[in-house]
């Protein structure tokens, strides 16, 4: 009999139940086990886990644990703990999950756009006013990130007509889009971003990118999307950057600390819009059909699908 390969999560009892359900369903042919109903003898057995947010020491009583498979698309987590465990990580790449997210930076670019928190506020007010209008083509966009998420969010922008640009870490190309790469390539494009919409996995490299001095190279006025990771961004800068109004309006998805405290600044702060984690959820079904086939591919070929650089960090 094949060996069974462990669901390790933290995330509770019902949820690992939904995945496992649903993993089963999606590859029949596979013994899908939460882990903590193996015993020894079958942990000693395992070579793949399948994980969601696991704790790194339940991984460690897997001797011949070879292949961790996340199902979530941001690692971080994960190669901070497995970095030098000489494991190989695969990460959700979903094509339902891009286009949740292009779905997601669209809607938000444009209640951006059509100035949606300024036209809330002037009703709180009474205040009839309205501001003169502008076309998407001469709003510019700029993605930072340009992987399977910000590609799919560069398209859908395009296709309602924004200008768009985008950064990403080695040179892309991309039609339609003005694409920049480097140190002074993020200096060009976040000159000309309008709106900037993040996208970027959280790395050594990216943590507090957006710090005080790249924010304040925004055109004045810009606003920002952050629907990657909180820590993308140095808080105290953007706050900052906010109350001068040299930012008009941020919408923030993800935060350093979550769920968002009680008493953060966050949820007050008249120019941010707060969402729950919610711009793009993994879809339990297509993501279990993506892991399955990349575990069919591995009992064929015997080749790890492995899409995570441990060392770069994404
Ligand atoms: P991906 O395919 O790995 O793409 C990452 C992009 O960022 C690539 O273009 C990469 O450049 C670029 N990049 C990485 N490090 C960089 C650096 N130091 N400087 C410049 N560019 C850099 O990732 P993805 O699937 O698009 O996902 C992106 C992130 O979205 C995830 O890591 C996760 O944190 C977040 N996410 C959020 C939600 C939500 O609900 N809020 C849902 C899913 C995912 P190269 O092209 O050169 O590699």
């Amino acid at each position: 009999m094949r060996e069974a390969i462990p669901f390790v999560s933290q995330g509770g009892a019902a949820a690992a139940q939904a995945w496992i359900e649903a993993l089963r369903a999606a590859m029949p042919e596979e013994r899908i086990v939460d882990f903590a109903e193996l015993d020894e003898a079958e942990w000693a057995q395992c070579r793949l886990a399948i994980v969601a947010n696991p704790d790194p020491a339940e991984l460690k009583r897997l001797p011949r644990l070879e292949w961790v498979h996340s199902v979530w698309a941001g690692v971080e987590r994960l190669v901070e703990d497995l970095g030098g465990s000489g494991l190989q990580l695969t990460r959700l790449v979903d094509p339902q999950l891009a286009a949740t997210m292009a779905e997601a930076v669209l809607a938000w670019t444009l209640y951006l756009h059509r100035e949606m928190p300024l036209y809330a506020q002037r009703q709180r007010a009474r205040l009839w006013q309205s501001e003169d209008y502008v076309r998407p083509e001469q709003r510019t966009v700029g993605i930072l990130g340009l992987g399977a998420l910000g590609e799919a969010a560069a398209q859908a922008l395009l296709q309602a007509r924004f200008k768009v640009c985008g950064w990403s870490r080695s040179p892309r190309e991309l039609a339609g889009v003005r694409t920049f790469s480097g140190e002074q390539g993020l200096a060009q494009m976040l000159a000309m971003s309008d709106i900037l919409v993040c996208l970027l996995p959280l790395t050594a490299d990216t943590r507090h990118l957006l710090d005080a001095r790249r924010l304040a190279m925004l055109p004045p006025r810009a606003q920002l999307v952050n629907f990657a990771r909180g820590a993308i961004i140095d808080d105290q800068a953007l706050r900052a950057a906010l109350d001068e109004g040299a930012l008009r309006h941020a919408v923030l998805d993800v935060f350093a600390v979550e769920p968002l405290p009680a008493d953060n600044w966050q949820w007050t702060h008249p120019d941010v819009t707060v969402l729950p984690h919610c711009s793009a959820p993994t879809n339990r079904e297509t993501a279990s059909a993506i892991v399955a086939g990349n575990i069919r591919q591995y009992r064929q070929s015997g080749e790890i699908p492995a899409n995570v650089d441990i060392r770069r960090g994404y």
